[in-house]
């Protein structure tokens, strides 16, 4: 069959924009009619709670992708460019993408590469349903700069190690891999959806209330392609200090691009391109900042070749840890949630989490080992509580950095490192300009009791005379230095074991 007779499905998923799209690109390229879906999968939507930032922001992004697919058509002169844009369902994915291409009897549906576990077997049923009308489906890497078995060892094994990893991601590097699809070269193939195939009627893209959600106020991050590309001019501004500026949470130092490469509202080609020409030519901030979009690569390669990570520990004798459990635990772990340890910038950060979907790298790293270390509760109750809360949040970074901070992963903060939250605190927030921010009732507390406000001095709190501990801000739930103990006990199942897992990078984190 030639381009022109051949037609051709184009299933975003993580992918939700139109340019320097792998798929899209492709089937544009080798299809004389293609038509572009995304599915609302009723497999993930049921399990999420009917609030949630992470549909809203799919919603809209998919409201501007759709805009944008018709105005690619209507750019490259197709007849009734306004039928070009997105035809959206709602149902199980695994279902209604087969159905879709029998009705609109194409040969191929294109999809970029989803490597999560249920994922995979999300496409692998689809991929079966597709042959029995005899169609396939094609899928392609996109998420990532190298994937799956594109960096390995010299001896053909995945890296565990992140340092030994980025050299060779570094080494790898070429033009070539972050060059950008010109999807817009092929858009005339664009194609009208036919009269026949339901495109939802008039609503055309469900509204959140019409899939059972309930609306959640303005979001912290701005969706879309546009939305992205917003936050990149501002990041560029800051990019060249990102090293100074990144671990701080009280200063505008990061990206906050996170979301967007999650949902791939943004090209992690142009992404990685821009830090790198940035960074050789000199730019210390932008070499750190390729360091994370690298250790976005490495985490999604571990979950690749090492799915049991799902569930279990990387190392899998870190699952002889006899977590905390019953109700004291409970009541921990809630108090954790919620912000109200005692511990002003944990709670300041999970405050932040809770009402905005984001929270800060350091401070991630803070309130996991502070879960895991301090609480001695499971880390896996933490990664389901970000999964649960983060805008941004993916299998891959999440597990990675829960399995990083309880010392259980892949070149993970060594178990007998734990975190202070005071001196975390002291050091990355010193004026607690960000504790002011989420812990309100802390703000009139001079910087030198604000990060252990139960240890002030009473000169120190001479100004606030009426605030009390544990009245008007919650006493602290465990004490560091006994916590810091019962776990080196905690651990202690796994030091033998621990001590001679592979050498660490020497990465500083
Ligand atoms: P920037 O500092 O601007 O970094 C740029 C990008 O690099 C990020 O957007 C992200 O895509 C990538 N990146 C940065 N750090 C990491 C990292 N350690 N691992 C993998 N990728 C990284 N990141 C997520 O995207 N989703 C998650 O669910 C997630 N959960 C985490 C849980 C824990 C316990 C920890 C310690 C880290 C987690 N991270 C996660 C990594 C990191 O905290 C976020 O990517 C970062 O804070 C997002 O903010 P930013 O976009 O401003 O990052």
């Amino acid at each position: 069959m030639n381009v022109s007779n051949a037609s051709a499905l184009v299933w975003f998923r993580r992918d939700l924009r139109s340019e320097d799209h792998a798929a899209l690109f492709h089937a544009l390229k080798s299809n004389g009619r293609v038509w572009c879906a995304f599915v609302f999968d009723s497999d993930i939507l049921e399990s999420l709670p009917r609030q949630d930032r992470r549909v809203a922001f799919i919603h809209d992004s998919i409201v501007e992708l759709d805009q944008k697919l018709r105005e690619a058509a209507l750019q490259a002169g197709v007849k009734h460019p306004e039928r070009c844009g997105l035809i959206v369902r709602y149902g199980a994915a695994r279902a209604v993408i087969p159905q879709l291409a029998a009705e609109l009897g194409v040969q191929t549906v294109f999809a970029n590469h989803d490597d999560e576990p249920a994922a995979l077997a999300r496409d692998a049923a689809v991929r079966g349903r597709l042959s029995d009308i005899g169609a396939a489906l094609y899928t392609l890497k996109d998420h990532v700069i190298f994937e799956r078995n594109e960096v390995l060892t010299g001896n053909d094994t995945p890296y565990g190690v992140f340092t030994p990893y980025k050299n060779a991601w570094l080494k790898k590097i070429e033009p070539f891999y972050v060059k950008p699809y010109p999807v817009h070269r092929y858009a005339a193939h664009l194609a009208p959806v036919p009269s026949g195939v339901d495109t939802m009627g008039e609503q055309h893209i469900p509204s959140l209330s019409q899939m059972g959600f309930e609306g959640v106020g303005a979001l912290k991050v701005p969706p879309g392609m546009s939305g992205a590309q917003r936050l990149l001019d501002d990041f560029l501004h800051r990019i060249d200090r990102y090293d100074e500026t990144r671990d701080f949470p009280g200063i505008k130092g990061p990206s906050y691009l996170s979301t967007h490469l999650r949902f791939g509202t943004v090209s992690i080609r142009q992404l990685v391109d821009l830090a790198w020409t940035r960074a050789q030519a000199g730019s210390s901030g932008a070499q750190t900042w390729l360091s994370e979009l690298i250790w976005r690569d490495f985490y999604h390669q571990i979950l690749f070749h090492h799915p049991h990570v799902v569930g279990n520990a990387y190392k899998r004798e870190y699952d002889r840890i006899k977590w905390a459990h019953g109700a004291k635990a409970n009541a921990h772990f809630q108090a954790w949630c919620e912000g109200r340890t005692g511990y002003p910038l944990v709670d300041a950060a999970m405050r932040q989490l809770n009402q905005t979907g984001y929270m800060h790298n350091r401070l991630r790293m803070v309130v996991a080992s502070f879960l895991v270390k301090d609480l001695g509760i499971d880390w896996r109750k933490g990664e389901a509580y970000f999964a649960e809360k983060l805008l941004d949040f993916d299998l891959a970074a999440n597990n990675g950095g829960w399995q990083w901070a309880a010392s259980t992963g892949c070149d993970a903060q060594p178990w007998f490192r734990i975190f202070n939250p005071i001196s975390q605190s002291e050091k990355f927030d010193p004026q607690g300009k960000f504790i002011r921010r989420y812990v309100p009732e802390l703000a009139h507390l001079p910087d030198a009791a604000i990060h252990a406000p139960w240890e002030a001095r009473p000169a120190d709190l001479a100004a606030s005379d009426d605030f009390v501990i544990g009245r008007d801000y919650p006493a602290p739930i465990v004490q560091h230095d006994e916590a810091r103990a019962e776990t080196l006990a905690r651990y202690a199942v796994v030091k033998e074991a621990a001590e001679k897992t592979t050498p660490r990078s020497k990465t500083r984190r």
